[in-house]
């Protein structure tokens, strides 16, 4: 028998600059394009792991920065390990912990070594350097393990941007270095590096050129979905994704809405990774093929159809929206449940279809289709999504 691979990408087809593949890992194959769920504290919120997979998730995300202050990466080390502390079987890719760090905390003050800050839970002091990045997510188990960067905001001077982006690289060959030294667990995770810059071309490719002399299993495009819009976005990229390795998979952190998804993928995106179906199900958002709903609405009060008609999922296929507007006005806990459950069928489903359509050579057609079914409904009733 051989050996389980410990990180395998291979492309099965192509269309534009879109791409269809899998990851193999020890954990198991993930199919991209990808959306991983987000795992923040140890659960993908209201959903059980099989409900998760279920909907065809192949990876979840977990968060660094949450989980090194509560329960504590070395408390889940004693306890097995992240995945057998939430019990998920599968792949998760943990982040670095730079994001939140740097949104979620009091005084965080960047120097050279790292970031300290005090925790936003009860104000104690922490460090996180790259090294302790490393550890912590060692600690968890991770199977794709992030480099930790640095961020600044895309509206700050190229100045500041520059010195961020050349900071991240030194720090992305310490992430490196402490990586491999984590024997045990480096011979079956992977490591993927983060490509920072904003929205310069220039940045992003001398950041693209360090990474790669680096060498990562993955790069993610770092820095965007921070306010930028679509159109910026996208902007960056037409161009970030092709700086960087073809033969490797590229991610994009914290995207996104579906009508971004579907943008990055035609630009060449692998993987995503959002709060969004899980944050607005627990509000009374569905998404569905004709656009965002808000289930609170008065309107859906008598409405016997499922949230989406087009949608296979078993909420859809045994529940009302005037059930759900009920459960979700009453403030019960299965409303959240079953809205978030339909929301993440809907992005796996969002997924399976893109990779379909990717691997017929037919993705413009799905995209116009796409956008002309979901975008005409775009934001009917103010919704932010
Ligand atoms: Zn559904």
């Amino acid at each position: 028998m051989p050996a389980e691979p410990r990180f395998a990408f291979s492309v099965s087809a192509t269309d534009g600059a879109a791409r269809a593949g899998t990851i193999a890992m020890r954990r198991g194959e993930i199919r991209t394009p990808a959306f991983m769920p987000v795992g923040t504290a140890a659960t993908v919120k209201a959903m059980k792991p099989a409900d998760v997979r279920a909907a065809g998730s192949d990876i979840i995300l977990g968060n660094t920065y949450h989980l090194m202050l509560r329960p504590g990466a070395e408390r889940v080390a004693r306890l097995g390990g992240l995945h057998a502390f939430m019990g998920w079987e599968r792949p998760i890719l943990t982040d670095s912990g730079g994001y939140q760090v740097m949104s979620l905390s009091e005084l965080a003050r960047v120097t050279e070594e790292g970031v300290a800050f005090k925790s936003h839970l009860d104000g104690s002091r922490h460090m996180i350097s790259p090294e302790r990045s490393m550890e912590i997510q060692r600690l968890l188990g991770s199977d794709i393990v992030m480099a930790f960067d640095q961020l600044v905001p895309t509206t700050s001077t190229r100045e500041a941007q520059a010195a961020a982006m050349e900071r991240s690289m030194r720090w992305a060959r310490r992430s490196r270095e402490a990586f491999d030294l984590g024997e045990d667990h480096a011979s079956g995770a992977a490591l993927f590096g983060i490509q920072q810059g904003a929205l310069d071309q220039g940045l992003r490719k001398a950041s693209a050129e360090a990474l790669t002399e680096i060498g990562f299993d993955g790069y993610a495009v770092g820095g965007l979905a921070v306010g930028e819009g679509q159109e910026a976005m996208f902007g960056c990229l037409d161009f970030a994704p092709g700086q960087l390795p073809a033969d490797r998979p590229r991610y994009l952190m914290g995207v996104g809405k579906p009508d971004d998804i579907v943008g990055a993928v035609e630009r060449g995106i692998d993987m995503f990774d959002c709060v969004l179906p899980t944050r607005s199900g627990r509000t009374g958002q569905a998404f569905t093929r004709s656009g965002p709903i808000n289930i609170r609405n008065a309107r859906f009060g008598e409405d016997g159809g499922p949230l989406d008609p087009a949608c296979a999922c078993p909420v859809c296929s045994t529940w009302s929206r005037a059930y759900l507007h009920h459960l979700v006005r009453s403030g019960e806990i299965l409303g959240a449940m079953l809205m978030t459950e339909h929301n993440i069928w809907f992005y796996q489903d969002l997924m399976a279809d893109l990779r379909a359509a990717i691997s017929e050579r037919r993705l413009a057609a799905f995209a116009a289709g796409f956008r002309a079914s979901y975008g005409a409904r775009r934001d009917p009733e103010g919704l932010k999504i």
